[in-house]
Parts: structure tokens; sequence; C-alpha cells
């Protein structure tokens, strides 16, 4: 099944009108109102493009643009009521791969993500497999996969967030703050203990290694412990 268009927007009329005219091009839609939702969807709906309303009630739209970008790769379309010249450079700046200010066309809006779409699935198809610990450990962004001695282990999303924000800088120190947000996008209450029992979850899947893989530093956090290969 082709991956969804994730539609976050608060106006519930803009909203349909977005999911009608996409889904009327043939793409399949998810929709939200609630920044908080669209965190929780970034991992759950594997969404191949994200539509994003800057202005949202909960959470602002720029944690939720940090969230697809970091780690997940999940291109994005920003649509906002912020016109002014400074918001639309700062917008793409951040990360945002087209920006639509309202009013706006929605046939033109379609055209826009179905150009985003086009484009960076040609950039997933030439994105290479980076691999760490002579070959042993292969993470693969465009397929969403961890390979260990060549076989997919089956991980969680927060198990590959976990992973891919380690991977990213081999041998630093990430406290557990720090992949709490690299995971999840934005920081809630309490959850931060709870990075030891995804650690300890994924740890399980990675073998006899495992402690060698992702290491313990006590009183600070987790790193990988493998480099990465040139
Ligand atoms: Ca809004």
């Amino acid at each position: 099944m082709a991956r969804p268009v994730l539609v976050v927007e608060d106006d519930r009329e803009i909203r349909d009108l977005v999911r009608r005219y996409l889904e009327r091009a043939g793409h399949a839609v998810h929709t939200t109102g609630s920044g908080a939702e669209a965190l929780r969807l970034l991992d759950t709906a594997d969404p191949a493009v994200l539509v994003l309303d800057l202005g949202l009630p909960d959470i602002d739209g720029l944690t939720v643009l940090a969230a697809a970008r970091d780690g997940r790769q999940v291109p994005v379309v920003v649509l906002t009521a912020r016109s002014a010249v400074e918001d639309r450079i700062d917008g793409l700046r951040r990360g945002a791969d087209d920006y639509v200010t309202k009013p706006f066309s929605p046939t033109e809006l379609v055209l826009r993500i179905e150009a985003v779409l086009h484009r960076t699935r040609g950039a997933q198809a030439e994105r290479v497999v980076t691999s760490y610990g002579a070959g042993r450990l292969q993470v693969d962004e465009a397929r969403h996969e961890v390979r260990l001695d060549g076989v997919v282990l089956d991980l969680t999303p927060t198990e590959w967030g976990l992973v891919t924000a380690l991977c990213s800088a081999p041998g630093r120190v990430y406290s557990r703050y720090e992949l709490v947000n690299r995971v999840r996008g934005y920081e809630f209450a309490g959850y931060e203990r709870t990075i030891d029992s995804h650690v300890k979850n994924l740890r399980h899947k990675l073998g006899p290694d495992a402690a060698r893989i992702v290491e313990t530093v006590l009183g600070v956090g987790y790193r990988l412990g493998w480099s990465r290969d040139e």
C-alpha cells in the first residue's frame, strides 16, 4: 500500500478541503488538528510527506517540522498564514521542502505535494546505506531498516529512532534527555526514564555484542560504541 500524506491543520474546513483534493488525486490521507497527535502519527502512520500548518493550538508547528526532518527524514510542505518573507525563509531553512501561503489554491497545493514526493523519491533511491563496525551494523534510511550481520532487526519506531540518533555521531555520548528529544521530537514529563527500557529492549534485539554496540556511559547516557565505516 502507498504511504499516506499526513495533513496537520487545526482549521477543519481547510483540513477537509485538502483531504478531498488529495484523495481525488489518488492519495491515501491521514489528518489531524493536533501537533501532539501529529508527532505520534509520524511514527505510526509512516507518512510519505507531511503537510503542516505552522500555527497549531497545542504545540509549535516548528517542533513538528523538526521532528519530521530529524531522523525520520519525512519531507514537509509547510502551510501557513504567516506571509512575511522572513518567515518563509526561516521555514525553508529549518528544513521545509516547500512553502504555501494561505489563502491557497488546493489544486496548486496538490501539485506542489506531488512535486516534493517526486523529488524525494529520487533522492531516497540514491541514498547510501551507512555501516558501522566493519559492515556488521547497517542502517538503511530509505528502507527504514537496521541490519546486524545481514539480518534485518524488527525494531519499534522508538528503537529505530534510538539507533539512528546514536549512529548519527558514533562515539558521541547522548544524555537521556537528548535521546528523548531526538526520538520523540519533543519533551514530555517522565519520559526520560523510559529511555532505559527502550535501550534494554533494543539491546535484546542486538544480541551478544549489544553492550558494545550501544554503550552505557555511567551518569551520562549512551553512545554508539562502533565506529562508522569509511
Ligand atoms: Ca492554524
